[in-house]
């Protein structure tokens, strides 16, 4: 990594511990030696929201529209952090992945997923036939699948950890516990940001620069940045099952239906995880609160907010029947495990107990169209990550390369 003109004593503030933040107050210390790096995370540790509720997956990049910022983004993040997973001694298990074709409709799709792939420049991709699949997956059911031999599994959380650990040995600080609730632009050679210590109202520091990495708060933060109001974040809770101990072993690597190419969601699949456990899921069903993990939260202020937003409701009228189809398999683990079973036939409601949810931000044009592609904003001093769903954990330490180089650009609006 080269280092560059920046000035030394430079300010950096990054809002958010998630894996993108401590990506990004890396790079800022190895690139911009001498510079200050400040951490400020409303939560009292690193990864609690979506970077330490996921798949722990390492897509290869099978799914993106080639060109786009994710197609570009996951094949060299993933480089990357194998690297740094090998470096630093952090598991890095390519477990492998199959896509199930289950009826020909799927096989359609699997051959257009492999051109992507190809296209993306995934090596090792191959389409086998039934009596493969049961070779790699010997309790695994479909007409055919996709391989994906490099499919790998990491311990994200574990990542985060080790990355915000390189930016406090480089001299950068992490402050947790403390909420960003305002930024005061009125000098224009800085940014006070202000925010909540211990409950109490307290100025945060001054700052040459701020990036926002704030996952579901990111277009609260962007509006008080005097950003765009949209994107907005629309939350998507995605519930997981795991595999009791003794039947962990009718899963070799990560098993995936083929996706539904109007959603950005992967449908429920059987992964893996590094500590040994087998998760099934996620599903898709619409949050009720941002950081709501649990069925019974409920944010009825936000709530009454999104459904009187015509973007969301229209996006609620075009897709009604995936949403009833979500939230009935939310509602009963046996119409759950039904899904998972059209690929493994021999699961049952009694293989499985209950595990963590996680919570997508997922962002929503103002026309209620779902962004697919990461996104971000810009203005004068302050940088926003506006979207950074799947596989924004895979390519989190490019996606920091990436907003290096614009932050270096300088100032626009
Ligand atoms: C169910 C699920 C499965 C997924 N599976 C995968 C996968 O297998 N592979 C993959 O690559 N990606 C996966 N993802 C996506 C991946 O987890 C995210 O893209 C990634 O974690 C985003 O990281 P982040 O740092 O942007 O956000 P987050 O991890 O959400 O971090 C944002 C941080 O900002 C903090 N924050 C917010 N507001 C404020 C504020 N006002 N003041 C201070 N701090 C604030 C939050 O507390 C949080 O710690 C999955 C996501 C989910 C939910």
């Amino acid at each position: 990594m080269t280092s560059s003109a920046a000035p030394a004593g430079r300010r950096y503030a990054v809002i958010g511990a998630g894996i993108v933040g401590a990506a990004v107050a890396r790079a800022l210390t190895q690139r911009h030696p001498g510079c200050q790096v400040t951490i400020l995370e409303k939560e009292t540790g690193p990864a609690e929201h979506q970077s330490g509720r996921n798949s722990g997956v390492v897509h290869a990049g099978l799914y993106y529209q080639p060109g786009s910022a994710k197609a570009r983004l996951v094949r060299r993040g993933i480089r990357m952090l194998q690297q740094y997973c090998q470096e630093r001694d952090l598991p890095y298990v390519e477990c492998g992945k199959v896509l199930i074709a289950r009826n020909e409709r799927d096989l359609d799709r699997l051959k257009d997923i492999e051109a992507r792939a190809t296209a993306n420049g995934v090596s090792k991709v191959r389409l086998i036939d039934h009596d493969e699949l049961r070779t790699i997956e010997p309790h695994a059911a479909g007409i055919a699948a996709l391989h994906s031999p490099t499919t790998a599994i990491v311990d994200y959380p574990a990542v985060t950890r080790e990355l915000l650990q390189d930016t406090v040995d480089a001299g950068g600080r992490v402050h947790t516990g403390v909420t960003v609730t305002g930024f005061d632009q009125q000098r224009s050679s800085e940014v006070v940001i202000k925010g909540l210590h211990d409950g109490t109202e307290a100025d945060l520091g001054a700052f040459d620069h701020v990036v926002v990495c704030a996952g579901l708060h990111a277009d609260t933060l962007a509006v008080l940045a005097g950003h765009d109001p949209f994107p907005r974040i629309v939350p998507f809770r995605g519930e997981f099952a795991a595999l009791v101990p003794h039947r962990r072993a009718l899963v070799n690597g990560l098993i995936y239906p083929v996706p539904d190419p109007r959603y950005p969601f992967l449908g429920v699949h059987l992964t893996p995880r590094v500590d040994g456990e087998v998760f099934i899921g996620p599903n898709a069903v619409l949050a009720t609160a941002r950081e709501g993990y649990r069925r019974r939260d409920v944010d009825l202020g936000a709530l009454r907010t999104l459904v009187g937003w015509r973007g969301f409701r229209r996006f609620a009228r075009q897709n009604w029947r995936a949403g009833l189809r979500e939230m009935y398999g939310s509602a009963s683990r046996r119409a759950f495990v039904r899904g998972a079973r059209h690929y493994v036939p021999e699961l049952t409601v009694r293989d499985v107990t209950a595990a963590p949810a996680g919570i997508r931000a997922q962002a929503m044009n103002a026309d209620g169209s779902l962004v697919d592609d990461f996104r971000t904003s810009r203005r004068d001093r302050i940088f926003v990550v506006r979207n950074a769903p799947s596989p924004a954990a895979t390519a989190s330490l490019a996606i920091a390369d990436d907003i290096l180089a614009e932050l270096d650009e300088g100032p626009r609006d």
